[in-house]
């Protein structure tokens, strides 16, 4: 309902509703996708690697290369879709398309993945990944933070928001390359993470270059373990909108 006028709140509840998607009608009142639609979000069960994510063949049975040279300051990381297709396009209408109403629907998936990892019963606090300042003026509504709200809820854990971005350079719309050359510190933690095993959530992984930096900054700010699990994972190198 944030940003919405009290007059589009009245349009939306006795128009017939449409699909976000596919404009199919909706039940009165409804909002976000129609049935057809959210069976197209589905999981991804492919091989990744426990402590990082990446796609990797022998997954979860080993770690991947790189995190067997240089281990990521995470334990682990779980990744619940990849970042395409109807899936996609459900978490760029909830970033970008006002559709709010995604986010806990896609929450409740990414708690049901983390409730089956065998590191779940040793978490004290689920905190987000915060988005950018601009994202969060423009967007107001942050799928990230919506997305941990649900999972904290789901696994009956505290939300905290443990994490501050730092700076101000945009990733979106940057090739993985340039990512990985951009300044390393992205996030500072707050006290509130010290001692705590903690769960980072986040919507969207590309390289993992954010998803380690805010790991290192809960690491810096003495949380004592960390998990991470994400919604989506690009499939491959390329440059996202
Ligand atoms: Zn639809
Ligand atoms: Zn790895």
């Amino acid at each position: 309902m944030r940003g919405q006028s009290i007059a589009a709140a009245v349009i939306e509840t006795f128009l017939p509703a449409s699909c976000a998607l596919c404009e199919a009608p909706l039940p009165a009142g409804a909002r976000g996708l129609c049935p057809s639609c959210w069976a197209g979000v589905v999981p991804d069960a492919s091989p990744r690697c426990p402590r990082c994510g990446a796609p990797w063949a022998d997954g979860p049975a080993t770690v991947c290369p790189a995190c067997a040279e240089a281990p990521p300051p995470q334990e682990a990381t779980a990744v619940w879709g990849e970042y395409d297709g109807v899936l996609r396009r459900a978490i760029l209408l909830a970033k970008h398309g006002g559709h709010d109403e995604l986010v806990r629907p896609m929450g409740r998936r990414l708690a049901a993945l983390v409730a089956g990892q065998p590191w779940t019963q040793p978490i004290d606090a689920v905190v987000p990944v915060p988005s950018h300042p601009f994202h969060r003026l423009r967007r107001g509504w942050v799928v990230a933070e919506g997305l941990a709200r649900e999972v904290a809820c789901g696994l009956g854990r505290p939300f905290v928001q443990g994490l501050r971005r730092q700076g101000l350079r945009r990733q979106a719309g940057r090739t993985r390359a340039v990512r990985r050359r951009l300044p390393g510190r992205a996030f500072t933690g707050s006290a509130r993470l010290r001692g705590r095993r903690i769960l980072l959530i986040d919507d969207v992984m590309t390289t993992g270059t954010t998803l380690r930096r805010a790991a290192t900054a809960a690491r810096a700010a003495g949380a004592r373990a960390i998990r991470c699990a994400v919604l989506a994972a690009a499939p491959e190198p390329r440059r996202l909108p």
